[in-house]
């Protein structure tokens, strides 16, 4: 079992009301791998510069990401991502994309990276995803991610990619500018008619929903007293979602196994928004996952919580 994940892998310059940090590691594939690291084998496919070193690689290593399909470009610089956050840490301000060796970036996916049951194409260029999907043939489950900024620049390619997956994950503000719909659930029939039965919405706060074609489902985020940096929010929650589908084992996912690994997405994005960029997950263990898994199943059942 392994889920195979292209993405940025980047350095980020983040500010939020809790501080700054510069060019600490982050990217989309990045937050993706080392939250679905916690339930299966993960193949990360990117590409960094020469700017990238062992302390950056050793934050997959120690959790055990196969590295062997991320380029490492000499004379290179990696992708750099500059943002910054409001009070109530909402919506994620872009200050600056820097693409650098993504710009000319045209993987070649080894046999291993290919063979995954599980495909995720999180947030990079569409045709980028749509490359990696093409090589992936025998992905039994796959996923996408995107952002304002592909859809705003991209978007007849990211609607060509979308097409090409099961699963779409965006929040509700990039779903209604993708489909140019107010109303979020004709939103998302618009997105699951041309293609993927799942869509996974994020709500930020106000944790995520799931439409599939047996209905609609909802799971609160995790009343945090203090989220220091929402930065990987979105690609922790799709890590713990898609990595845990894969620790089943299976082709096919029921609408149970669906939504309990949506309830282990906001597990997962609950944990790394604790601290800057993915500090928190460095040093997460399973029994805190399982932890506040329980937790969120007190959430979600009528029945109030049995004090000892
Ligand atoms: P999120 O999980 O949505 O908070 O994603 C955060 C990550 O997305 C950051 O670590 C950034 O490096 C990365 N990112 C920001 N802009 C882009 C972009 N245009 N394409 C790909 N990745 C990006």
């Amino acid at each position: 079992m392994s889920v195979t994940v292209v993405g940025s892998v980047a350095f980020d310059s983040l500010e939020t009301p809790f501080g700054s940090r510069e060019r600490i590691l982050g990217g989309a594939a990045t937050h993706f791998s080392v939250a679905a690291s916690f339930f299966t084998d993960v193949r990360v496919v990117g590409v960094v510069g020469e700017d990238f070193g062992e302390t950056e690689l050793e934050v997959f290593r120690a959790r055990g990401i196969d590295t062997t399909d991320l380029q490492r470009v000499a004379g290179g610089k990696s992708f750099h991502w500059r943002g910054s956050y409001e009070d109530d840490m909402a919506v994620a301000h872009t200050l600056d994309t820097q693409l650098n060796v993504f710009a000319d970036f045209d993987p070649q996916l080894s046999p291993a990276a290919r063979e995954s049951r599980i495909l995720f194409l999180a947030n990079i260029q569409p045709d980028l995803q749509r490359r990696v999907r093409e090589q992936c043939h025998g992905a039994a489950f796959s996923g996408l991610d995107s952002m304002n900024f592909w859809i705003e620049s991209a978007r007849e390619s990211l609607v060509e990619t979308i097409r090409s997956v099961d699963c779409v994950v965006l929040n509700d503000a990039e779903v209604r500018m993708l489909t140019d719909e107010p109303n979020l659930a004709r939103a998302a029939r618009w997105i699951r008619d041309i293609g993927p039965d799942v869509l996974l919405m994020k709500q930020g706060a106000y944790g995520a929903c799931m439409y599939t074609p047996d209905g609609f489902f909802s799971v609160p985020a995790y009343p945090l007293e203090t989220v220091v940096d929402p930065t990987g929010a979105g690609d922790s929650f799709a890590g713990g979602f898609f990595g845990y589908l894969d620790s089943l084992g299976k082709d096919e996912f029921t609408e149970r196994e669906l939504r309990q690994a949506t309830v282990h997405g906001s597990v997962l994005a609950s944990f790394v928004v604790e601290e800057f960029g993915n500090e928190r997950l460095q040093r997460l263990t399973l029994d805190e996952i399982a932890g506040r898994f329980e937790e969120f199943r007190q959430m979600t059942v009528f029945e109030p919580p049995v004090r000892a």
